[in-house]
């Protein structure tokens, strides 16, 4: 038996890939029942590739939302670009689908009870001790278990497996606050863009996710970590109305549409990338393994990427050591990109300094946008199919 700790799109998914292999998994989350951070998710075509080869592309069609393009404007309403993601479909012969991370992770539940993979909630793993052909796995308040391998998927922020692997599991601060959550939000266009608006070291982003909800996310830079009081929902609100009053229509639209009960503020984390994420049968995965910042839009869709080629190695060679050595090199070239290149536009989009923006805002109204979408659209499909 193989234990997955984290329920979370990595461990759902994983789970998923292995029993399709065969491989008996069981899954311990440490809440007490589905929770979600983040208010939504951009499915670009690598990630639906997964989807589709664990049998969840139609439903995952069928509640998620087909985007056109993605509209860059400064906070004065002035185009700065626009990327054609219907260019990026074309290249790869995928959707990009934009989704409610509740949904995904409800959808990828569904699958997971449907294989009648066990699923144990409120277990928090406090350790792991290694026996001569097993593991001890201790639990907050509830009796230990025995399994044969672990994998990790327990997120970016305090990682059980990462500090057993590495004796650290540090995230380190990227110097900027997001703000985010769903609001009402209309669009009236047949091709839905996604809103990207570029201030001095602010940002607001819409991404809709039907023709009437979108889900948002408000950044800006934040060199210490602010005394934001996370859940105040009513705080959070007014201080978007004042940061962000003299912004342009559509972020004023969303505003005033915001649900509340959505709305969530988080300093934002990332991991240096690292070279070895297993030490004999104990692996790290997704954000344990390799978060990246919301920047690189490519957290959730990595996390699928992780399953799919865990369970193409482990299909190939068994479950073994070798074959999470081998997934680790496999994996690290392209993560460790993803999250370079989310830094490098973290780094640009909340830089504070007024001059360098304008700099960066007339570099990007020059880019080549079709040039750009065809690069991404490679780089995800590399080394899937
Ligand atoms: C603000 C923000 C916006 C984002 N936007 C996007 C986007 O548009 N597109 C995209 O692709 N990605 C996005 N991401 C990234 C993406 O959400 C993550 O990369 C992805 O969810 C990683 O999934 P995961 O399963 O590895 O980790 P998580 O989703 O963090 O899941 C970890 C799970 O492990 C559980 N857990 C933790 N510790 C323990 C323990 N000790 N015992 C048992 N269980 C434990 C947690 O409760 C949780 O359920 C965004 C991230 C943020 C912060």
């Amino acid at each position: 038996m193989v234990s997955i700790i984290g329920a979370g799109i990595a461990g759902l998914a994983t789970a998923i890939a292995l029993q399709q292999q065969n491989i008996k998994v069981q899954i311990f989350e440490r809440t007490a029942v589905s929770r979600n951070i983040g208010a939504g998710v951009v499915l670009w075509p690598n990630a639906m590739f997964v989807l589709k080869q664990l049998g969840l592309l139609e439903k995952v069609l069928a509640n998620s939302f087909l985007l056109s393009t993605m509209q860059r404007y400064n906070q004065h309403n002035q185009p700065l670009g626009t990327l054609s993601i219907e260019r990026i479909n074309a290249q790869t012969g995928l959707p990009s689908r934009s989704i409610l991370r509740s949904r995904l992770l409800a959808l990828l539940l569904e699958h997971v009870q449907a294989l009648g993979i066990s699923l144990h909630y409120d277990h928090s793993l406090a350790s792991i001790r290694e026996h001569e052909h097993e593991f001890t796995l201790s639990f907050k308040g509830q009796p230990p278990r025995t399994t044969q391998a672990v994998i990790g998927a327990d997120g970016r922020m305090s990682s059980v497996i990462r500090q057993y692997l590495h004796g650290d599991n540090q995230a380190v601060y990227q110097k900027f606050v997001n703000v985010l959550g769903i609001a009402n939000f209309a669009t009236h266009t047949a091709a839905p863009a996604v809103l990207d608006y570029w201030g001095i070291g602010e940002r607001f982003g819409i991404v809709p996710v039907s023709q009437e909800r979108a889900y948002w996310a408000a950044g800006w830079y934040c060199a210490e970590k602010a005394d934001l009081d996370k859940n105040d929902t009513g705080q959070l609100q007014r201080l978007l109305t004042s940061k962000f009053s003299h912004w342009p229509t559509p972020v004023q639209h969303l505003l005033s549409g915001i649900e509340p009960n959505s709305v969530k503020a988080l300093h934002i984390h990332d991991h240096n990338p690292c070279q070895n994420w297993s030490k004999g049968k104990v692996l790290m995965i997704g954000d344990a393994a390799h978060a990246a910042l919301p920047t690189s839009g490519q957290g959730a869709c990595q996390a699928l990427e992780d399953a799919w080629w865990l369970a193409r190695i482990v299909h190939q060679q068994g479950l073994n050591a070798a074959a999470f050595t081998r997934f680790s090199q496999q994996r690290l070239a392209k993560t460790a990109s993803v999250t370079h290149a989310g830094r490098a536009l973290a780094r640009s989009i909340f830089n504070p300094d007024a001059e360098a923006c304008q700099q960066r805002n007339e570099q990007s109204k020059n880019s080549d946008f079709e040039q750009s979408a065809i690069a991404m659209a490679n780089f995800w499909m590399e080394d899937l199919g």
